[in-house]
């Protein structure tokens, strides 16, 4: 159980980030992650009363606010018409929907989770973390970051001419994916990234010729570490991982 002494609603990022900086206190988001920790947290630090739940599109792109719902993503028609439903499949599958209607887009990103859908889709979009004092960072270099004491304001998609699916395999509705994987065509590259490796998302790269999906899946899959745990094994993961990539490029050669 997690026991928390205290509880602060900051009105001013400044005040919410010096409080962070003492190691016993906390950020807190929609703590359905974190309440299922264990441990003493001294001050807890509520983002909500700073206005960071909205998500504002403009022609370049959707700047999304930390505080935002996995449900605000769902049900966005921006955002699944600018990604064709990639980010509602991304979370659809995640619990139900009250628990959407409390987890947050920060606290989804912020933890690096290794079997995140919402990272993992992100990560095959035009994607960057505003962080109050790091500030704008390309989320392919914030995955691979070390956790550190700095705050997630917004997320930021940027848009391009790319197209995107997302797709992943689950023992049982519900469950954390087996599998995972966002696939993108940008230009004249395959963006591919996979989650649940059981290991955090990886985005790997191909280019886009005349070679057939199989070709381009099994050389992105090759780039890919994988692993085992109770969920599956390394080699169960790859053999998933590689048809699941194959058939989106398949149907995205066809949309293209
Ligand atoms: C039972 C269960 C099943 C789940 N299944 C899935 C699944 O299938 N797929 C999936 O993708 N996810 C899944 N999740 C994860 C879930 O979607 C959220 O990602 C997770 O709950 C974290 O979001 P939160 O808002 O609850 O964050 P919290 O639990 O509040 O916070 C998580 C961490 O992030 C920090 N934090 C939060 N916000 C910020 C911020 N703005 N800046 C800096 N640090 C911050 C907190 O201090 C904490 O350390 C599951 C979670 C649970 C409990």
């Amino acid at each position: 159980m997690i026991t928390i002494n205290s509880y602060v609603k900051p009105e001013s990022l400044e005040e919410a980030y010096e409080l962070n900086q003492k190691r016993a206190n906390r950020i807190l988001g929609g703590m359905m992650w974190m309440r299922l920790g264990s441990g003493r947290v001294q001050t807890a630090i509520d983002l909500s009363g700073m206005g960071l739940d909205q998500i504002e599109e403009s022609e370049e792109e959707f700047k999304i606010g930390c505080m935002c719902t996995l449900r605000q993503l769902e049900l966005h028609k921006g955002i699944n018409q600018y990604t064709d439903g990639a980010v509602r499949e991304c979370v659809r599958h995640i619990v139900g929907v009250q628990f959407r209607n409390q987890a947050t887009v920060g606290g989804s990103i912020f933890g690096r989770f290794g079997f995140s859908d919402v990272l993992t889709c992100f990560l095959a979009m035009d994607c960057y973390v505003e962080l109050y004092k790091g500030g704008i960072v390309p989320l392919r270099e914030f995955v691979c970051q070390k956790r550190d004491r700095d705050i997630l304001v917004n997320v930021i998609i940027r848009k391009d001419v790319r197209k995107i699916r997302y797709v992943s395999s689950r023992r049982t509705k519900t469950d954390f994916p087996v599998i995972a994987c966002g696939v993108a065509k940008a230009g004249e590259e395959w963006q591919v990234s996979v989650g649940a490796r059981p290991m955090k998302a990886v985005l790997v790269t191909e280019k886009a010729d005349e070679r057939n999906a199989a070709e381009i899946a099994e050389k992105l899959t090759e780039q890919v570490t994988f692993g085992s745990n109770m969920r599956g094994s390394s080699e169960y993961r790859k053999a998933l991982a590689k048809v699941l990539i194959r058939r989106q490029i398949e149907a995205l050669m066809e949309e293209c």
